[in-house]
């Protein structure tokens, strides 16, 4: 299994194997990775959370892949509402809302190339925030980042105390898992402890 990214708005990943992928956070151009998808049977879109910097390019990629999109329900409300909320928290106008297909939750699977990725509620940056674990990975949308920053809570749903249990239950994962976050660069499991002791 093998993880591309594209580093902009946010980060959009394709995770691929033997011939099949799925993209996580559509939240950048298609035509920054539309060679990259070119050869591969996309099964599924997902988005790790409901705010609109990791989905507001979904529309082209549901064009150009047809895969279904998957998103925890619970962040919902935030999709629906994005046009006012958005514009209360930082000025601009988003008048774009999402077409989701399925509810991600807690334990469902979703294989690329015979190959069972399965999904985690790691809420507290938004009530439906989740994590996708793969062999040796964790894709974690904005809950960690490099050097320890954590996902921001002033945002609606956000809750401390969730953010951090949510966090604990990513570290106990072994010291050689990479994590993926969703702003900025990867990093190990290893360097989250050293950052956030818990
Ligand atoms: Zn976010």
């Amino acid at each position: 299994m093998r993880i591309k990214v594209l580093q902009g708005f946010s980060n959009t990943y394709i995770v691929h194997n033997q011939g099949e992928g799925l993209i996580v956070d559509p939240g950048n151009p298609f035509d920054g990775i539309g060679k990259q998808v070119e050869d591969l049977k996309i099964n599924a879109i997902i988005i790790t959370h409901g705010h609109f910097d990791h989905y507001i390019y979904l529309d082209d990629y549901k064009k150009r892949l047809g895969a279904p999109v998957y998103m925890n329900f619970k962040d919902r409300y935030l999709v629906d509402n994005a046009p006012s909320w958005v514009k209360e928290f930082f000025g601009i106008s988003i008048n774009y809302v999402p077409k989701l297909d399925y509810d991600l939750t807690e334990g469902m699977s979703i294989v690329v190339g015979g190959l069972s990725l399965k999904i985690i509620e790691t809420p507290g940056h938004s009530p439906g925030s989740v994590s996708i674990i793969g062999p040796k990975f964790l894709i974690t949308g904005d809950l960690v980042f490099e050097d320890g920053g954590i996902g921001r809570t002033d945002l609606p749903g956000g809750n401390d105390e969730e953010l951090m249990n949510s966090i604990k239950r990513i570290i106990q994962f072994p010291d050689d898992y990479t994590v993926y976050p969703g702003h900025g660069n990867p990093f190990t499991v290893k360097d989250l402890k050293r950052w956030i002791p818990v």
